[in-house]
Parts: structure tokens; C-alpha cells; sequence
């Protein structure tokens, strides 16, 4: 089998160096990772459930009925705030850089008057994080009844109550079953057939690693959807639960990776009243991390995790466990043909930032001169003017090219991974948290089992002036080499 270089949308991406070759385990959960929702009718569907459980359960007005659900206008590492009624998107130094207010867009003098007066604490109660796919109707939700509001068309509400009563509304959908049972029914319109996940597994596991499903989903709906997506796939395979060697079911993580509950067998028709082995094809529920390293045979970083939860998945297993992490972001995928496309548009934006730094260099220069000089020469004058046209000429210029190409990802929010031209903050969790990253857990059919993924150089600015994107010079020749 030959594995050649995987086109950029179906790449593994590193921070961290991982050698396959030293990983014994592979782990995986399963919502958004085995199982790639259609996010659109994941959302809708969920978004309906919460709209009524507000009306039915909280006692919100009829109008809520009314909320409009509009896919278009989220992405995800969005934050609802609760006091202020706004939507905000914060980049890498936790600073405000987008906000809406319902569907209206805050000025920077309006972000500036809220955000940057004192240090707020972003994880505070005051807001809700959006950072998983299953939280997206949320946003939607929240957004459409503050714009209702603001339009007259919805009693005023206390916005910080209406922030934590979505949260339940959502959560309680998802944990009474209403959206599951749905999904369940109708599998082919809420999740997308993945053809290379079954040989994915084969080839991982046919290299000798373990493999194993930790997930939150419970029993029923584990089985119902991991049999629709493998069952039938491979015949060396007769049923989903032999690709893997354990087999763990509502997990309840974050707590599997820091709490002490015990393995349970899943099965109603698994005889044992409690769990000592870990088997092929055998399904167990709750259970702790320290269990499963002992019960499993792997520990700390031979195992790999695939998960698609910044909280629940990466960050809580890189903070308590040594395990490797690699994170699902299935909107990647989107994100690096929109790159691709723009690369004209982004060197251009370069050239342009690049011939504003040199007119600004140029106006300080002449700016000294002038100061220092008896009497004002007046072509120097001349020319100061004309290059502060120039620089507004061109800020504008490059301002505008920016917010073209960002509104390609999303015309409210631009991309999920960056922010202007920096790393947003959820881009920011991904780069600390994972060890490596990807849009599906099938592309790993691209790499041998025993790759080493390195990443590349981690350049600080002062070496990228002195180094960055240049080509190594032609070794000279009495180099010693
Ligand atoms: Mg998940």
C-alpha cells in the first residue's frame, strides 16, 4: 500500500510530533467523530425541540414559536453574553473582535465601551461557550429572541436568564432523547456514510494497535448508529463491536478522566454484576481512566484519543492524562479549500500591509526631517501629503480585502479557526491542546500506521523576519558538509 502526500482538506495537521510507530491504542469517541452529523439538520432539529421545551417548561410566551432558525449565522467558539444580550467572537489574546447584538453589529467604539474598559473574566457565568457542535442552536436561539426584543416583537426579558434557560433547553432535548429517537429514525438524513471509516479501523488495527470507542452516547444509541455506519461494511467484520477491544458507553466525560466510577457491563443480557476485563467486541458503561489503562494493558502515551470536544475530549485528557490527542474539526475541511482559493487574495493583502509599513516608515522619516529643518522645504511638504493620501488610500484598501476574504467562511463571522489576522480563540485551544488535527477520522487511511507526524518549525516572530519562507540557500561548495 502506498501512501502518498494527502491533498490539503483531507490532511493531518501537527502541533506536536506524534510518532504512530509508539502508539499501542487507538481511541475514539463517537458523536461528531465516528458519526459526522449533517450539522444543518442536527441544528434545525434541535433548535425546534429547544424553542418548545422554553414555551412548555420555563414558561417563555408563544412568540418564542416564532424564532427563526438560520444555520447561516453561527459558527462555532462563538460566546453568548448573558448581561450585555451579545454574541461575541474573541481572538487569541481574549480579545472582543466581533459582536452582535440580535442581528445588529456592534461598532468598535460599542465593543470598546463593553469589552475593553476593565479585564473581564470570558469564564465567568456570564457567558456561555459555544465550542461544541451540539450547542450551535444556542447561538441561533439566543440571537433570534434578542433581535425579536429589540424589534418590539417580543416582551423584554432578562437576557441572563434567557442565556442559562437555553442552555437547559438544549441540554434537555438531548438528554431526554427527543433529538436522538429522531436521529434514530431517520439515520440517513442526519448523518453522513463514510466509506473509508471502515478500512481506517481495518488498517489501524491490522498494524497491530488496539482500538477502542469511549463515548457519552448510551447504549442504544451507540449501537444503533456505530451498526449503521460499520455493519455490513467489511467482511472480515461481522458486526460494529469487533473493530474494537473495548467498548465504553455513557463515559460521562469529562468525569471518566478525573472520577472513580465503576465499569459496569452495558448489555441487558451480560450476566456479570461487575466488569474485570476489557473484551473484544464487549460492551461496558461509566468506568474511570485509571480502570482502563489497568484493564486495557496501554497507559499514558501509547494510547492516541480522537475526539471532537475541545472541553470534553482534548483539553480534560491532556490536563489528566498523558494520552495523545487527536482533534476532530470537521469544518476544516471548508476552511482549507476556502484558503486554497484565496492564496491570490492573501498575497496581495500581504503586499499591501507591506507597502503601508514602508509609507509609514517613510512619513516618520520626512516628519523628523521637518521638525529639524529651519525652514520647511516645500516639496517636502508636498510629499508628506501625498503619502498620508497614499496610506489612507491603502489602509482602506487592505481593510476591505480582509473582510472580502473573511466573508467567504461566514459573512457574519468570518473563519472558525482565525480572527482578522490572527488565531481566534478557538483556533488558539485547537493549536494548545491538540497534538493533531483533521476534518474526519478516516483521513488517517491516508498516512501508514507507523507515520510520524512532525510539525512544522515553530517559528518565534524574531526568527520569521530572519528566516521565514525563505528557501534554504544552495549549500556552498567547501561548506564542510
Ligand atoms: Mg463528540
Amino acid at each position: 500500500m502506498s501512501f502518498d502526500k494527502p491533498a490539503p482538506e483531507t490532511g493531518v495537521y501537527v502541533n506536536r510530533h506524534l510518532k504512530m510507530s509508539v502508539i499501542h491504542a487507538v481511541g475514539f469517541d463517537m458523536d461528531y467523530t465516528l458519526a459526522i452529523y449533517r450539522i444543518e439538520e442536527m441544528e434545525r432539529t434541535a433548535f425546534e425541540l429547544a424553542r418548545e421545551i422554553l414555551v412548555r417548561d420555563f414558561g417563555y410566551p408563544r412568540e418564542t414559536l416564532q424564532a427563526r432558525f438560520d444555520p447561516g449565522f453561527v459558527i462555532r467558539g462563538l460566546a453568548l453574553d448573558g448581561q450585555e444580550g451579545n454574541v461575541i467572537k474573541l481572538d487569541r489574546f481574549r480579545h472582543v473582535r466581533t459582536a452582535y447584538h440580535g442581528r445588529r453589529k456592534l461598532t468598535e467604539e460599542e465593543i470598546a465601551a463593553i469589552y475593553r474598559k476593565q479585564r473581564i473574566s470570558f469564564s465567568s457565568e456570564r457567558f456561555e461557550w459555544i465550542d461544541t457542535l451540539f450547542s450551535m442552536p444556542e447561538t441561533c436561539l439566543f440571537a433570534e429572541i434578542v433581535e425579536m426584543m429589540e424589534q418590539g416583537r417580543y416582551p423584554v426579558v432578562d437576557t441572563a436568564k434567557l442565556c442559562r434557560d437555553i442552555r437547559v433547553s438544549v441540554d434537555t432535548c438531548h438528554r431526554d432523547g427527543s433529538l436522538k429517537g429522531q436521529v434514530r429514525r431517520h439515520m440517513d438524513n442526519y448523518i453522513e456514510r463514510d466509506e473509508l471509516l471502515a478500512p481506517t479501523l481495518h488498517l489501524l488495527r491490522s498494524s497491530g494497535k488496539k482500538l477502542f470507542l469511549l463515548t457519552n452516547s448510551e447504549l442504544e444509541h451507540s449501537d444503533a448508529v456505530m451498526g449503521w455506519l460499520l455493519n455490513g461494511q467489511l467482511n472480515e467484520y461481522p458486526h460494529w463491536t469487533t473493530y474494537f477491544d473495548a467498548i465504553i458507553v455513557t463515559a460521562r466525560k469529562p468525569g471518566f478522566f478525573t472520577g472513580h466510577e465503576p465499569f459496569l457491563p452495558a448489555r441487558p443480557d451480560d450476566p456479570a454484576q461487575t466488569v474485570r476485563t476489557l473484551e473484544r467486541g464487549r460492551i461496558v458503561m461509566g468506568g474511570n481512566l485509571r480502570d482502563f489503562e489497568q484493564m486495557f494493558g496501554v497507559h499514558g502515551e501509547h494510547i492516541l484519543y480522537v475526539g471532537d470536544h475541545i472541553y470534553g475530549d482534548i483539553l480534560r485528557s491532556k490536563k489528566h492524562t498523558l494520552w495523545r490527542t487527536c482533534m476532530i474539526i470537521p469544518e476544516l475541511q471548508r476552511e482549507i479549500s476556502l484558503t486554497r482559493r484565496l492564496t491570490p487574495e492573501h498575497y496581495r493583502h500581504v503586499r499591501l500591509e507591506r507597502e503601508r509599513e514602508n509609507i509609514e516608515r517613510e512619513i516618520l522619516a520626512l516628519r523628523l526631517e521637518l521638525r529639524n529643518a529651519e525652514h520647511e522645504p516645500k516639496e517636502d511638504r508636498l510629499r508628506l501629503d501625498q503619502l498620508k493620501r497614499r496610506l489612507r488610500q491603502l489602509s482602506g484598501e487592505a481593510d476591505q480585502l480582509l473582510a472580502r476574504m473573511e466573508s467567504q467562511f461566514n459573512p457574519w463571522w468570518g473563519p472558525l479557526l482565525k480572527e482578522g489576522a490572527d488565531t481566534s480563540f478557538f483556533g488558539d485551544q485547537v493549536e494548545d491542546y491538540a497534538c493533531i488535527y483533521t476534518s474526519k477520522a478516516s483521513n488517517f487511511l491516508r498516512y501508514s500506521p507507523v507515520h510520524f507526524f512532525r510539525s512544522p518549525r515553530d517559528y518565534m516572530p524574531h526568527e520569521l523576519e530572519l528566516w521565514g519562507g525563505a528557501e534554504p540557500p544552495q549549500a556552498q561548495e567547501g561548506d564542510g558538509g
